[in-house]
């Protein structure tokens, strides 16, 4: 009989697909060199603080060691940041892997997992791997006045059942850019039975600047189901050291650490974090830098008669009209990289990230 490793997967895993990676980075900074446009991943391009990289190298002598497995030190620092406890924080190889550990820690076969359509790509997977139901709810209608394709929690209420043991949200929500203020979580909590958790996705939440948009950290103390997710790969521009962190009421963290790999944050993330944490006034200038440069990129593209959806966080959506999947070749083959959104069933939009302006300006000027 011959080996079939496919066959021998557990049911959850027969079912997935690798991650596609896209386009090989590495041989197009080979072929492009310094014009080439990285826009497809949300990066930010000012990079991190200067007490980030320093930390860094103060800690390479210790790189033999193992770190910290309880993080101890960050979470401290954490704590202190958001008026929050350490013993409400949990620390992951980036958010991913939370978002991944939630569902293995609270979702099996005989439970349900609820997200929006258009929604993070991670959450289906997230309930896939733990072998849950998923039960994708539409998004607002597009031609919506207010916020075409966000998240509608009216309709995410309705969809939730007895066995929904978790709702995700990204808000902001990547890859639409759109939010819901802070009324409309309040209500949306309201009608949340206490045996679903609902998850909260801020990737971009150093981004905002929207009024009546605030961090869902402030209802934590009223919601003993709710857990805010955070990244350091975004505006804190560290996603090739993998940190992300979620908080959640003390009995969640404790359920999560039960099944977290002791190790899974390394120690120059660790150190870098808590140095970048510490320099408040750089994430400030990013998200002013932020706000202006997608203003002047929405802008531009609006002139060349283009769409854009409302976005707070650091890409914008792109409404070509038509398929978009020949505009997204054009680019590439001028060393312009944006993601096609055809995988989220909008393939007539593409996701392109604020770049540093000499990268936008590249972009509108090989836009075909
Ligand atoms: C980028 C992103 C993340 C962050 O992932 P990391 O694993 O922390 O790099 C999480 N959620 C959303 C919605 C994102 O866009």
């Amino acid at each position: 009989m011959t080996f079939d490793a496919a066959a021998l997967a557990n049911a959850a895993t027969r079912k997935l697909r690798a991650y596609d990676p896209g386009h090989d980075l590495p041989a197009l900074r080979k072929r492009f060199g310094k014009v080439l446009a990285e826009l497809g991943s949300n990066e930010n391009p000012l990079g991190p603080s200067p007490h980030a990289i320093v930390a860094i190298e103060a800690a390479l002598p210790e790189i033999f060691r193992y770190p910290d497995p309880q993080g101890g030190s960050l979470k401290a620092a954490l704590a202190k940041h958001l008026g929050a406890d350490t013993a409400q924080i949990t620390l992951g190889n980036g958010s991913h892997e939370l978002l991944m550990l939630i569902a293995q820690c609270f979702a099996d076969a005989d439970t349900s997992i609820a997200f929006s359509e258009f929604g993070f790509a991670v959450f289906p997977i997230a309930t896939a791997a733990a072998g849950a139901q998923p039960i994708r709810v539409p998004a607002l209608p597009r031609d919506h006045a207010t916020m075409p394709l966000g998240h509608d929690l009216n309709a995410m209420v309705r969809a939730i059942r007895a066995d929904t043991r978790i709702v995700y949200l990204a808000n902001p929500n990547n890859p639409t850019g759109t939010w819901f203020d802070d009324a409309a979580l309040e209500g949306f909590l309201a009608c949340v039975p206490a045996t679903t958790l609902v998850v909260i996705d801020e990737a971009y939440h150093e981004f905002v600047t929207a009024a009546g948009l605030s961090s869902a950290l402030r209802l934590l103390p009223r919601y003993p189901n709710l857990i805010v997710t955070r990244t350091f790969s975004k505006a804190y521009a560290l996603a090739g050291l993998r940190i992300g962190y979620a908080v959640s009421s003390p009995s969640v963290a404790a359920v999560l650490e039960r099944l977290r790999e002791s190790f899974n944050v390394n120690s120059l993330a660790l150190a870098s974090t808590e140095a970048a944490l510490n320099d408040q006034g750089h994430i400030v200038k990013c998200r002013d830098w932020n706000f202006s440069e997608r203003e002047y990129l929405a802008k531009r593209l609006h002139a060349q008669g283009l769409r854009t959806l409302p976005s707070q966080t650091n890409f914008v959506l792109v409404d070509f009209g038509r398929d978009a999947a020949p505009v997204e070749a054009a680019l590439f083959e001028h060393g312009v990289i944006v993601r096609l959104m055809s995988g989220y069933g909008l393939p007539d939009c593409l996701r392109i990230s604020v770049g540093s302006r000499a990268e936008n300006e590249r972009l509108l000027d090989a836009l075909p």
